[in-house]
């Protein structure tokens, strides 16, 4: 592929930041709200945000199906917390009765939103993260751990004893936001997969 087209959906969170990271990791970057913008991407960013509303949202939008059938099909994506938590296949406190944030089950992991924040609402540390080169500031925000973590996927941080970073193939998920931080790896590790 030469130059890699992602999209960030962009119902809430951390669009603009995701968008400039991405471009600075050397992909063409574009929105993604419709049906048509998801037809035009090779790749995905799920940005944080609140799970529940992002699957209500998605369900209004009519972009909740197809955007599972495109990750069935394999389309890569990345997502941040809130995303971590759609990208899963499955969603221990997934939120009030009618207003569960639905597993897009992309990755083959069991997480459990606001798990970190039961404990302090939001907190930051350096983590060692696979495959990158020195520690990772990673900000957590009422942020999801991984209780359960499937064959085929491999663990790339942990925070406080929990896992919080993973990979599937081309799929991979943090609970915390480097888009906040302005270091560019974990976009640029999720740019280059796409090549
Ligand atoms: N607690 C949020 C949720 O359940 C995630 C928080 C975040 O994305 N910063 O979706």
């Amino acid at each position: 592929m030469s130059t890699p087209h992602v999209g960030v959906l962009a119902l809430q969170g951390d669009t603009r930041e995701h968008l400039a990271a991405l471009r600075e990791a050397g992909a063409e970057v574009s929105t993604v709200r419709r049906l048509s913008e998801l037809e035009r991407v090779d790749a995905l960013v799920i940005p944080g945000g609140e799970s529940t509303t992002m699957s209500h949202l998605l369900r209004e939008l009519e972009l909740l199906e197809p955007l599972r059938a495109r990750l069935a099909e394999g389309m890569p994506a990345y997502g941040s917390c809130a995303g971590m938590i759609l990208l899963a296949s499955e969603i221990l406190d997934a939120g009030a009765a009618g207003r569960e944030a639905t597993p897009l089950k992309a990755i083959d992991i069991t997480v459990r939103r606001n798990a970190f924040g039961r404990q302090v609402d939001s907190f930051e540390g350096d983590i060692a993260f696979d495959g990158l080169d020195g520690p990772v500031h990673a900000v957590f925000i009422r942020a999801p751990w991984v209780e359960r973590v499937g064959p085929g996927v491999q663990v790339l941080g942990e925070a406080a004893g929990h896992v919080v970073a993973v990979r599937q193939g081309r799929m991979l998920a943090t609970a915390f936001h480097p888009e906040m931080t302005g270091d560019r790896r974990i976009h640029k590790l999720f740019v280059d997969l796409l090549s």
